[in-house]
């Protein structure tokens, strides 16, 4: 009997989350899932940034070849 039962931790910091605040992302590549994480809203807003940091191009680094459709769905 704990309150712990009723707030899943954040996949991120692990501080429980209640589920009216948490958000799921569901990463899919080519509709197969390869990332889902529920985070609280301070995880989910640094883990969009860092994401669309990742989708920026790189002018001198390595070609990034990406040969499959992602999409990230929020719940
Ligand atoms: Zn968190």
């Amino acid at each position: 009997m704990t309150d712990a039962e009723e707030s899943d931790p954040c996949d991120d910091c692990r501080n429980p989350v209640s589920d009216a605040l948490a958000r799921t992302i569901r990463l899919t590549v080519d509709r197969s899932q390869i990332d889902s994480q529920r985070l609280c809203p301070e995880c989910f807003a640094d883990w969009i940034d860092r994401y669309e940091d990742e989708m920026q191009p790189v002018d001198d680094g390595p070609e990034v070849i990406d040969d499959g459709e992602s999409e990230i769905i929020v719940d």
